[in-house]
């Protein structure tokens, strides 16, 4: 469902991806992982479009992502990203953030879109907090809130940007629990994360980052039990 052929991404001087290719299969969830600075956040923000890329080529879902206009917006929408930031709007209660988009974007009404953010407020275990605004609820929560926002723009394909290293480590489980019900749900999913128990258990494949380039790839036991580049091995060490 995503395509990403020899996409080369610059800040300045600094080449962040280096003719990176890519594939993620409908339904497959791919756990991204890597040392600080290998590009994992920008290769995320490529594929949703948040950043323009300086070479290659990124197709989602059958529609290439072109630079600007009408077109990367309608393909964006069918985008989810999750950040470790849970970027929740202040000042709307839960409700009202998850049906906000909903109505603007995608043109639905009240009822139609609350009914939905109902539906998936029960689904990250949230119903009761519906009036409540983000300051009231835990971070937790708050990412869940966010997930369900994402989810309520019928997404292709969902993107998580280190859900839950804002999270206390109490806080975690509630998370990728939700996030592994949506795995076995068939969501097609790409996450950066350092929670190698929920890559172990939730990821079809494991790709390694390093110096602006796939390092390595392949299944949880292959990547995390038996990495065979140096880099690989290296960052597997240093996690201990
Ligand atoms: P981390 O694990 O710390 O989140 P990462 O793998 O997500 O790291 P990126 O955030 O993708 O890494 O950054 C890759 C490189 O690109 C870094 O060297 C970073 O400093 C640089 N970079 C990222 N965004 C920008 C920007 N907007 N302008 C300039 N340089 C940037
Ligand atoms: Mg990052």
């Amino acid at each position: 469902i995503v395509s990403m052929q020899q996409v080369t991404k610059r800040f300045g001087p600094l080449t962040v991806l280096d003719a990176v290719d890519l594939e993620v299969q409908q339904g497959e969830v791919v756990v991204l992982i890597g040392p600080s600075g290998a590009g994992k956040s920008t290769l995320l923000r490529c594929v949703n479009g948040l950043e323009g890329i300086d070479g290659g080529t990124i197709t989602v879902d059958g529609q290439q992502l072109v630079q600007k206009g009408r077109e990367l917006n309608s393909l964006r929408r069918r985008i989810g990203m999750v950040f470790q930031q849970f970027n929740l709007f202040p000042h709307l209660r839960v409700i009202d953030n998850i049906t906000m988009a909903q109505r603007d974007v995608l043109g639905r009404s009240r009822e139609e879109a609350e009914a939905r953010a109902r539906e998936l407020l029960a689904r990250v275990g949230l119903s009761e907090k519906e009036h409540a605004y983000p300051e009231r609820l835990s971070g937790g929560q708050q990412q869940r809130v966010a997930i369900a926002r994402a989810l309520a723009m019928d997404p292709v394909l969902m993107l998580f940007d280190e859900p839950t290293s804002a999270l206390d480590p109490e806080l975690v489980g509630e998370v990728l629990q939700v996030m592994r019900d949506l795995a076995e749900e068939g969501m097609t999913m790409v996450v950066v994360t350092h929670e190698m128990r929920f890559a172990r258990q939730v990821a079809d494949r494991v790709v390694l980052m390093a110096d602006g380039g796939i390092a390595e790839q392949g299944t949880p036991e292959q990547v995390l039990e038996h990495p065979t580049s140096e880099r690989g091995r290296a960052f597997l060490a240093e996690l201990g």
